[in-house]
């Protein structure tokens, strides 16, 4: 018997049309590459995009057709957010961390038509373009003045959207019609494609602002500082149009002095990142003897948050960190600790640990399951570990123009993450499968290793690897970034851990040095593993 309700599809240009209306004074603010800092509201926010959908019919995009982005947290990034699947294209958000050929692997794989980008990466583009046979148009994300077509001959943003109409009819499509095409850094083999549907992305942003996600309410101001590259940011450009935020794009300043700066000026309540970006913040506010203005809650997520950044925000600056978990894979958000009545009863200091060093609590629209090599059931006792399934409608189900699916008949995804899951329903993350310790057989979580070497004075970033060992097979090498202008010994790093770690978790050697990072960011780990392949062997 079926149900006599609407079936209204869930699109994101319903999120525009509800958002420009029910919030339309609601502010927008952006700064840019090197233009004054732009300010309208969700109205004006809702015009330039249907402009924007009309530019993009009028370059010739149909629905269905891909479109790239190399673009920042900006304005005019966010209203491609709208523009292009509105009208029923795709947009591919390509990640310009990524090394040249890759970035050109993923525009051809998506066979973009149209390649939008900000005025600092022009000398990229102009390297690219030989490399992008698809490409029929560049567009610079720039106004009129500021415009430099290099030898591209791109043409300006603001030119091309001007004096076209404020409305547009945006189409009612399949809302399992795809929407972004989001691509994983590809550190093993070449970058996967993920596709999120309308209704992928719009259940998830739904969901984002949930009291078990980021809770928010209309007097939030929220500025992500996750890239709208990586994954669109956790769908907090989504989350917020949805809940009436005010919304703050920081553009590529993400350092500490420029994140203060905006945190102070606009009211910032909520903002969320990798936490190499709070480290900068963090240490930015200790040389300044500043304060977190009306910061309220920071979410930090991409790789596992050090305890001692949590303690530093909540005890000393009065700020609440939330751990996030999640991968391109599930749109990203997976999981956030936010805390439970069961949890408060155990008392503040339990609370916080869990809460702190936790990846988060189970939520409604994506189930977790743990299992050991033969794929049974672990039991959730916060003690037994295994490879972490994941499943929900904003979970992959195919990686585009794969022949096969990435989840198996029961739409279980395999993470490639090991994790526990405890009582109360918080999962943690002990490890990812390919940077896991096994020293004798028995496994040493390096993100555990890592969590405790960062406390240590002067350490700015802490990476554990495993390396070869002639008796154990593999034993944990650590890799230590001082702080600028700090210096660390190994001595002291050993000294640090020596009581608080069991004794044969202790690594076997201690090398400081420049810490190479990800294109997201996160530590390269077989960089390293590389690099030190053969430091124990003898
Ligand atoms: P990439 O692998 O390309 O960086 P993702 O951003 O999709 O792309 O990375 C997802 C992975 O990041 C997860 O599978 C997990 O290993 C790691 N990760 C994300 N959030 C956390 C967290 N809070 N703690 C530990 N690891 C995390």
């Amino acid at each position: 018997l079926s149900g006599l309700m609407q079936t209204t599809p869930l699109l994101i240009s319903g999120i525009l049309r509800f958002a420009s209306r029910a919030h339309a004074d609601r502010e927008i603010v952006s700064r840019l590459v090197d233009e004054p800092v732009w300010r309208y509201d969700y109205a004006g926010w809702g015009r330039r995009s249907a402009q924007a959908a009309h530019m993009l019919a009028a370059l010739g995009v149909r629905a269905g057709d891909r479109v790239s982005s190399l673009g920042w947290n900006t304005h005019r990034h966010f209203e491609l957010f709208y523009a292009v699947p509105g009208m029923g294209a795709v947009l591919h958000t390509a990640n310009p961390r990524l090394p040249d050929d890759q970035i050109a692997y993923t525009i051809n794989h998506a066979e973009s038509g149209v390649l939008f980008f900000e005025r600092n990466f022009l000398p990229l583009v102009e390297r690219l373009k030989p490399l992008l046979p698809t490409v029929r148009h560049f567009v610079m994300l720039s106004d009129a003045e500021r415009l430099d077509s290099g030898t591209l001959g791109a043409a300006s943003y603001e030119v091309l959207i001007a004096d076209r109409a404020t409305d547009y009819d945006w189409p009612q499509l399949d809302e399992n019609s795809a929407s972004f095409l989001c691509y994983t850094s590809g550190t093993t083999g070449d970058p996967k494609g993920v596709l999120y549907s309308h209704r992928s992305v719009v259940l998830h942003a739904m969901a984002g602002g949930l009291t078990g996600a980021f809770g928010f309410s209309a007097f939030d101001c929220v500025m992500p500082c996750s890239s709208l590259y990586h994954a669109t940011a956790w769908g907090l450009p989504f989350v917020a149009p949805i809940n009436g935020c005010k919304l703050v794009l920081p553009c590529d300043k993400m350092d500490g002095a420029s994140l203060d700066e905006l945190i102070q000026a606009e009211g910032v309540t909520f903002s969320g990142g990798v936490p190499t970006i709070w480290t900068m913040y963090l240490a930015h506010l200790e040389r300044t003897g500043g304060n977190t203005g009306a910061l309220e809650t920071l979410v930090i997520g991409g790789s596992a948050v050090p305890r001692a950044m949590a303690e530093s925000f909540q005890q000393r600056y009065g700020v609440k960190v939330r751990q996030l978990w999640g991968m391109t894979e599930t749109s990203p958000i997976g999981v956030v600790s936010t805390p439970t009545p069961k949890l408060a009863a155990e008392g503040e200091d339990a609370m916080d640990e869990v809460i702190w060093t936790r990846q988060g609590r189970i939520q409604f629209g994506i189930e977790l399951r743990i299992v050991d090599e033969e794929g049974n059931d672990l039991p959730h006792d916060g003690e037994a570990s295994g490879a972490l399934l994941v499943r929900g409608p904003w979970t992959v189900q195919r990686y585009f123009r794969a022949d096969k699916d990435a989840a198996d008949a029961d739409g279980w995804f395999d993470t490639g993450d090991i994790a526990t899951i405890d009582s109360y329903g918080f999962m943690r993350i002990t490890d990812r499968k390919k940077d896991v310790i096994k020293s004798g057989g028995e496994w040493i979580s390096s993100i555990d290793l890592e969590n405790i070497a960062v406390a240590c004075p002067g350490v700015r970033i802490a990476a554990v690897v495993g390396v070869y060992h002639p008796k154990w097979e593999e034993r944990p090498l650590l890799a230590i970034e001082p702080h600028e202008g700090e210096t660390v010994t190994e001595a002291a790093v050993l000294a640090f851990l020596e009581p608080r770690i069991v004794k044969w978790w202790m690594p076997d050697a201690v090398v400081i040095t420049q810490v190479p990072l990800t294109a997201t960011g996160k530590i390269d780990k077989k960089v390293l593993r590389d690099r030190y392949r053969d430091h124990l062997a003898d």
